[in-house]
């Protein structure tokens, strides 16, 4: 501890003045690895005790009101509970004396009416001490250095107790080195809060990263998940519960749309909500309308996959950010009837301008190699409530990227599966197909009640097709006999070209005497139809065998019952439906 008194030789004073502040600077090193700024100052105070020889200190940190909440080395000294208004602090400031250093002096009876031991009033006498607006009466006769930061405001003060170790007492101003060593003191302070916050924003700054380092091993590790799926519809899943836990949104869900052989145009949509507890439920999917479309986006969005058009209003060109699509409703109205497309939810009440709004949305591409748009992943509600940044989009584009390869592999692999169970000449199933579906059709056909049926159809005396009129002909006999069978069917039953002129058609949860109902409808609908146009016209007809079924049965054993009734109905004539013993 040094003390300097007040007599000592001007030399000798200044030398042990010295040491002080070397001895300050020496504690000061503290104040850097300080968490917070009370902290920075409740540190400084203890330097004051230490260093400067103050039996207490208190110190007091500004808050965002503008006022003061103070604290002590020593819990029962004048800070604690203590609270300073703004308007209070500015008062005593404007009246206290200023002294070497940057400190303040408030002497006793500085407010009209104010002295030792009583209330002090404001200057213009009317408010109350300690009140909301009034000088606080613990000023009086009191030092203190403010810590001022770089803009020139009070971020807060240290006050040591009076008298201090070297000062003249509690109703006299501190002597000139006192001051001048407390206001070194509140500098020192005051390069420690500015490191705090430096080390503050470099925490903050290192926690991001850390977040983001692990948010993109999550989207990583989700897309090897999403490219181990070979099933389409399990890729897209995959996708949209990554997207919904793995990165940060609410709700995520994910359109496809294409062109599937022998389905037809088809459009795939899977979402998913994030609950409380993390976990993932599915939520029906929405398509937005398709209002306020420019044509240059509409071209582009239809040229494949027509129904992803539906997306053109939360896709405009002016709303790109990086490759995504962000719906900023501050930019962006909607228009028509898009608001009720698109649900969005009841705006966040507390909701201020950067954060995500209800109305907003985040839009991801899915594009192969060539910048085909295979389908959308659609975002919402970011956990963080921030607007995402350019970077986080980033992000997002490579995961999509890495989902969008899973797609073109998965749509590859049902495009071969297709190929392999479908006839290249009808379109229809193939005997592999059959094969394929037969076991599920018949197993759930037990299962439920109702047996399920197989009708063999056979052309008949086909071989004289193919000699007098040639096998391209023949080859159309066989595709439009396929097709008129096909469009004589139900939805759920399966029709497949077995091989060369014999079909097999599943009827699942059928009887056997509907079964053979249908089958004397499809004989006599090839019978009366004129497949080819031929002089003289063909008559073509078909013996059918129908069987149904049985516990134990598989396709092969059902498949053997109904070729056998087709034998029979060979045998007795052709053209006729025979029915296998039940
Ligand atoms: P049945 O009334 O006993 O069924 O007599 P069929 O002539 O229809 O039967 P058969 O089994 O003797 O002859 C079937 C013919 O179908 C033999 C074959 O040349 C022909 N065929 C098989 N596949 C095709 C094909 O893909 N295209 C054409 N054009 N003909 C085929
Ligand atoms: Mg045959
Ligand atoms: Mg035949």
């Amino acid at each position: 501890m040094t003390t300097v008194s007040a007599d000592a030789p001007p030399e000798a004073a200044t030398r042990a003045a010295l040491r002080t502040v070397r001895e300050m600077i020496a504690r000061a090193h503290s104040l850097g690895s300080a968490e917070t700024d009370e902290e920075v100052l409740e540190q400084a105070a203890h330097i004051a005790c230490d260093v400067l020889g103050y039996r207490e200190c208190a110190f007091a940190l500004r808050h965002e009101d503008g006022g003061f909440r103070c604290g002590a080395t020593r819990p029962r000294g004048p800070g604690g509970e203590l609270t300073v208004t703004a308007s209070g602090y500015e008062e005593v400031c404007q009246v206290a004396v200023p002294l070497e250093g940057g400190s303040l002096w408030l002497p006793q009876g500085a407010f009209a009416g104010a002295s030792s031991g009583t209330s002090p009033s404001t200057s213009s006498g009317t408010s109350p001490p300690d009140g909301p607006s009034g000088p606080p009466r613990w000023f009086y006769g009191r030092l203190w250095a403010p810590v001022v930061s770089a803009d020139g405001t009070h971020a807060g003060f240290i006050s040591p107790h009076q008298p201090a170790g070297i000062g003249l007492g509690a109703g006299s101003p501190p002597p000139y080195l006192e001051a001048l060593l407390l206001g070194v003191l509140a500098g020192l302070a005051e390069l420690g809060l500015e490191l705090s916050r430096i080390n503050t924003a470099r925490r903050k700054a290192a926690s991001l990263a850390e977040s983001k380092r692990r948010q993109l091993e999550d989207l990583i590790s989700a897309s090897l998940d999403v490219r181990g799926e070979a099933a389409l519809d399990n890729v897209l899943s995959g996708i949209a519960r990554a997207m919904a836990s793995g990165v940060g949104f609410r709700r995520a869900a994910v359109w496809l749309t294409g062109v599937r052989p022998g389905r037809g145009l088809v459009h795939l949509g899977t979402g998913f909500e994030r609950g409380q507890d993390a976990t993932l439920e599915p939520v029906p999917v929405h398509l937005a309308a398709t209002v306020g479309i420019s044509a240059e986006e509409a071209s582009r969005l239809s040229r494949e996959w027509s129904s992803l058009a539906l997306f053109a209003p939360v896709m405009r060109p002016e709303m790109r950010l990086s490759r995504s699509y962000l719906w900023d409703h501050r930019r962006c109205e909607y228009t028509g009837d898009i608001r009720d497309k698109l649900l969005p939810g009841p705006p966040h009440a507390d909701w201020s301008d950067g954060m995500w709004h209800s109305e907003d949305s985040l839009t991801v591409p899915l594009e192969d190699r060539q910048s085909n748009l295979l389908g959308l992943i659609s975002m919402d509600e970011p956990l963080s409530g921030a607007l995402p940044t350019r970077d986080e989009c980033r992000s997002l584009e490579f995961f999509a990227d890495q989902c969008a390869l899973a797609v073109v592999e998965a749509r590859r692999l049902e495009a071969a599966l297709e190929e392999a169970t479908t006839d290249e000449l009808t379109g229809l199933a193939n005997r592999r197909g059959l094969l394929e579906r037969g076991p599920l059709m018949i197993g759930q056909a037990k299962r439920d009640g109702p047996s399920c049926s197989a009708l063999y159809i056979d052309i008949d005396h086909f071989k004289d097709i193919n000699d007098s009129f040639g096998h391209a002909l023949g080859d159309e006999v066989i595709r439009e006999v396929g097709h008129t069978i096909a469009r004589r069917m139900r939805r759920g039953d399966l029709i497949a070209r077995y091989g060369g002129e014999e079909f097999i058609v599943l009827l699942p949860a059928t009887s056997l005497e509907e079964a053979a109902v249908l089958a004397e409808q499809i004989r006599e609908l090839v019978g009366n139809t004129h497949p080819v146009e031929v002089h003289p016209p063909i008559r073509l007809y078909v013996s059918i065998g129908v069987a149904s079924a049985k516990p134990g049965d598989d396709t092969q054993s059902l498949l053997r019952a109904a070729d056998s009734a087709l034998y029979q109905a060979k045998r007795s004539g052709r053209n006729r439906v025979c029915v296998a013993a039940s």
